[in-house]
């Protein structure tokens, strides 16, 4: 273990661990601290597996900017490391959100 520490993140869910991808690239020691035994046992784990398109949230705020940026990136990166997804498109049944 070495005694010198560029970067730390707190928390192991999906934002910390994807922040540690990005960061170790240009950083050498980069440590991420998870409270509980091992990663992704809070709200990561909950998900239910939907590459969110951005539609319900407000025109030209930061929150659909991102989302769609984000959902062209995630589905680039799950064709680059060969990782299972489906592009299911978007259904609507009255009065309710899939
Ligand atoms: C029911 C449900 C369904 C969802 N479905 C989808 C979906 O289909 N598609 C989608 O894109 N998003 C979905 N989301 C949203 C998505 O799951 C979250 O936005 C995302 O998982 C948040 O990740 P996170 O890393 O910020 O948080 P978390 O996964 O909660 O990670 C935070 C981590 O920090 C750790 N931590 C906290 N405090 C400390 C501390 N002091 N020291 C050390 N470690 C600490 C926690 O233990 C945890 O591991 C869903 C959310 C829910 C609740």
């Amino acid at each position: 273990m070495t005694n010198e520490i560029d970067v730390i993140i707190i928390g192991a869910g999906v934002v910390g661990l994807v922040v540690a991808a990005e960061v170790s690239r240009a950083n050498k020691n980069v440590f991420v601290f998870e409270k509980n035994r091992t990663f992704g046992l809070e709200t990561s784990s909950r998900s239910s597996e939907v590459i969110h398109a951005g539609m319900y949230y407000p025109a030209d705020s930061l929150k659909a900017k991102f989302c769609v940026q984000g959902n062209s990136l995630l589905y680039a990166f799950c064709e680059k490391y060969n990782i299972d997804h489906k592009r299911l498109g978007k259904t609507y049944r009255r009065g309710r959100r899939e």
